[in-house]
């Protein structure tokens, strides 16, 4: 149910209605809006009435129940866009934010100078795989801690935030001590008791959606993440999985309008993944932005034909600042900045 605060509500109603959300048996979640406050309360559906009959109370302008199975990531409980703030970086607003680095963290010079260079093309995020999930246990694994401290190197040179993937709740805490942002990875989309995890900490998470879920599911998962209290969170398209061989993954490029219409959750989507040729990066970041993304998330390597993991997907540093130069004139057509 959510319960709708009158505008100018004070301290105590708010106090008043999230103690009989809990005596309910509810969890009470707090959403300060610009005109109103609402409380979210989320339970098992029993004793429905008790929180309806908060409507008699001074300050309550009503009581409506959610009529989704996700109830903190819908439009219907935030019609306005959450906006996460990383440092200055502001990711769901006007302006659209690009992630962008290699799929692994190689070595100091390898992950600084592409650091350098994604910067100097307008990249606002550094990303960077310290533990990756491979599909094969003889691949390269990642450089584990000893990647988090050169990604702390490469923000330390060049001030830019990082993203990197967190797989086993045991490595959580280590990673929250480097990184700025948390990723799930795909594989990882459905973990409920990372997701639960990661909702305990306070720090914005990237959730990519799983390479055979639906959107629903998709949401659902993020649910999990906001339920336990962190509502930083952004949902990344990556490709799913369809009888298709030409490109790695089938990029949906129609969720973007559907998840907007769905969540107040900003909008991260991966052409690399998504396509997994160099090749076709660029056309899909292009229409990722054109469809309404609030961010896209690329990969770039300064050697990708000797890279670790994901060569063939990844953008030389050139033709990465290429394609920041040709997307301007896209998100300015839809209303945007990148
Ligand atoms: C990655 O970002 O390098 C990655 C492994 O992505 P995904 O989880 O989408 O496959
Ligand atoms: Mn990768």
């Amino acid at each position: 149910m959510i319960v709708v605060m009158k505008a100018g509500a004070p301290k105590e109603a708010i106090e008043e209605v999230k103690k009989i959300v809990r005596d309910t048996g509810y969890t009470p979640h707090v959403l300060p809006g610009e005109m109103r406050t609402i409380i979210a309360a989320v339970g098992d559906g029993r004793d429905k009435s008790r929180l309806e009959s908060m409507e008699s109370l001074k300050y309550v302008e009503n009581v409506v129940p959610i009529l989704k199975p996700y109830k903190l990531c819908s439009r219907e409980v935030r019609s306005e866009d959450t906006i996460i703030k990383v440092g200055d970086v502001a990711i769901g607003g006007k302006h659209i934010v690009v992630m962008a680095g290699p799929c692994s963290v190689e070595g100091e010079e390898q992950i600084i100078s592409i650091a350098r260079d994604v910067k100097a093309a307008g990249a606002q995020i550094l990303r960077g795989g310290a533990y990756k999930p491979r599909t094969s246990p003889y691949s390269f694994q990642g450089m584990e801690r000893e990647g988090l401290e050169l990604l702390k190197k490469a923000r330390e040179a060049t001030g830019l935030p990082i993203v990197t993937e967190v797989m086993n709740p045991r490595e959580l805490e280590v990673i929250c001590e480097y990184t700025d942002i948390l990723q799930i990875g795909a594989r990882n989309m459905q973990n409920f008791s990372l997701l639960k995890m990661v909702g305990q900490v306070k720090k914005p998470v990237l959730l990519k959606r799983g390479m055979a879920n639906t959107v629903s599911e998709f949401l659902m998962s993020a649910e999990y993440i906001l339920s336990e209290g962190n509502m930083e969170v952004m949902l990344c398209e990556r490709g799913i999985r369809t009888f298709e061989t030409a490109t790695r993954n089938t990029l949906d490029l129609s969720c973007i309008p559907v998840l907007k219409e769905l969540t107040h959750l900003p909008i991260i989507t991966d052409p690399s993944h998504g396509t997994g040729y160099w090749q076709y990066v660029s056309s899909m970041s292009k229409a990722s932005v054109a469809a309404g993304t609030d961010g896209l998330m690329i990969e770039v390597h300064n050697q990708p034909e000797i890279a670790f993991s994901d060569g063939a997907q990844s953008l030389k540093p050139a033709k990465f600042a290429q394609l920041m130069k040709e997307l301007r004139p896209v998100a300015g057509a839809v209303g945007r900045t990148i």
